[in-house]
């Protein structure tokens, strides 16, 4: 197979060869702020942007350990979705009526980018041409029944059941076996999301460090977050992490960190144009290790697979296992051919992984570090979190400015509970989840009912679109974790 030499994800390449960046500015002496953001994805850099448009005056310092948009804000599959097909977990940790607010909000957050980006001249290609939850076999069918009915009894109606030929033309996946379909929901290239949120946020006033990793925050009032060449005084502290937070035992317990793989396709305009696949539709099937197939603005397709289907990471540690070309890139493909037949002979361009933080039931979590009142945590994305980190600004900004609102107060406020267990028991385990899941897929492509054991060790693994199994965490009036390591 075919790999480019450049180590960074197709989107990243690509936002960095067009908008000519600024060098980055490493933090090399002390300073001091009101608040510091460690982290430059789209959690960071939105909780920036909400920060200053509340209050200009607030001092506001972010420092990021490589480029703003080299996490999984940079890398991932660009489906801005709402949080509807979640609601039956958002209704379970959130209660009927918050679930709907939220779920409502998160909904609203579509136009809302769509909007930031045309005022703020962010050219981040975002189409909204909707989302199919696809099913990729017979089981895979009604998936979303209950999801489609919960929603629908409160006259709601975002997300609707297509027929298998609607499902299949529209995308060029002769083999679908139905579908749903979300209107409100969009594509974008995220890489150019995340570096334009980083201008909109320096133009701000936000000082942003870029080359600049955390080594430790040290607590106290002001906290003190120290660099390899500097530090920072800051009243409050934001870790805008995503999987990274695990250094720390008392989110990691409540976090699983896998790669999430992808793959994209040289363009080949001609071959979607003689499939019928003519938009930015985004689709993504019901396996248990999903599939996710998209085109691009320039014809090609980006196919990922998520899940528990990439490499775990081990302990505290978040490395080399979520970095640089996917492990998977030849099943990829393959997987990518078997889809989408018409693109036989097709090859894979570029191949890249990024972290995902799986909280168990598939919602983030926000809250206070251990003992430390005044250092702030959002994580558990769970592979969708374009559109939430949005709402996760919102949240952040509300607790660090200790606003009493609706989002401070919000149920996804709440402490994380030990969810995973510790190494080497959580590799283990994933690993024979991971089993489970991929015999359960199989056995669903081939029309056969998984056997008891297999059915039994699926319902262990974190959620996806299906609502979790298990109990649920209560939002606590001083949500903390630990900070021991
Ligand atoms: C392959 C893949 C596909 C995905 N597809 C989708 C999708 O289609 N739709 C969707 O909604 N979501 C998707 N996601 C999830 C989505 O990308 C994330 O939920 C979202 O980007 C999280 O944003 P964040 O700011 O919290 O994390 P990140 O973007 O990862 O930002 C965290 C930042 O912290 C920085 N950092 C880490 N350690 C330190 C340190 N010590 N000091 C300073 N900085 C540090 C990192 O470099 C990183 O830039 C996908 C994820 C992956 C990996």
């Amino acid at each position: 197979m075919d790999h480019a030499p450049h180590p960074r994800s197709h989107w990243l390449h690509e936002a960095l060869a067009l908008e000519q960046p600024p060098d980055p500015v490493p933090l090399e002496r002390h300073e001091r702020a009101d608040v510091c953001i460690v982290g430059g994805g789209y959690t960071g850099l939105w909780t920036a942007i909400e920060l200053k448009t509340r209050e200009p005056a607030l001092d506001v310092v972010l420092i990021e350990r490589d480029l703003c948009g080299s996490g999984a804000s940079g890398r991932n599959a660009g489906y801005l979705l709402s949080w509807w097909a979640k609601f039956l977990s958002l209704r379970k940790i959130c209660g009927e009526a918050e679930a709907l607010r939220i779920a409502r909000a998160s909904d609203a957050v579509v136009d809302e980018i769509a909007g930031f980006c045309a005022t703020e001249g962010i050219d981040a290609d975002l189409r909204e041409d909707g989302w199919l939850w696809a099913a990729a076999n017979a089981a895979q069918r009604g998936a979303w029944q209950e999801t489609v009915e919960a929603i629908g009894a409160h006259g709601l109606a975002p997300i609707v059941e297509w027929p298998a030929a609607r499902a299949a033309g529209r995308c060029g996946a002769p083999g679908l076996a139905g579908g749903a379909f979300e209107r409100h929901a969009a594509r974008v290239q995220p890489a150019l999301l995340a570096r334009g949120l980083r201008r909109v946020a320096l133009e701000r006033g936000v000082r942003i460090h870029e080359r600049t990793p955390l080594v430790e925050v040290k607590a106290g009032v002001p906290a003190i977050v120290e660099t390899p060449r500097g530090r920072i005084r800051a009243e409050r502290v934001i870790l805008a992490m995503n999987a990274w937070a695990v250094r720390w035992a008392g989110i990691r317990k409540a976090v699983m960190v896998v790669s999430g793989d992808m793959i994209v396709t040289p363009p080949v305009p001609e071959r979607l144009e003689a499939m019928g696949w003519r938009d930015a539709l985004t689709v993504s099937d019901g396996r248990t290790l999903l599939e996710y197939y998209r085109t691009t603005r320039d014809g090609r397709v980006a196919f990922g697979k998520g899940g528990m289907s990439g490499t775990f990471t081990y302990g505290g540690k978040v490395g080399a296992e979520v970095e640089g070309r996917s492990d998977f890139a030849e099943p990829l493909l393959a997987a990518l051919h078997r889809t989408l037949p018409a693109l036989a002979g097709v090859p894979a361009e570029r191949s890249w992984r990024g972290p995902v933080d799986r909280s168990k039931d598939g919602l983030p979590f926000f809250g206070t570090l251990g003992r430390s009142p005044n250092v702030f945590f959002g994580v558990g994305f769970s592979g969708n979190g374009i559109g939430p980190c949005r709402l996760a600004g919102r949240i952040l900004g509300s607790l660090a400015l200790e606003t009493k609102d609706e989002w401070s107060t919000c149920p996804l406020v709440r402490a994380p509970t030990r969810d995973f267990p510790p190494e080497p028991f959580r590799l283990l385990g994933s690993r024979l989840i991971r089993r489970a899941l991929l015999a359960k897929d199989r056995a669903d492509d081939e029309g056969r009912r998984p056997s008891f054991v297999t059915r039994l060790a699926v319902s262990l693994a974190p959620a996806g679109l299906s609502p979790f199994d298990g109990p649920v965490a209560q939002p606590a009036a001083t949500p903390e974790a630990t900070t021991e390591r």
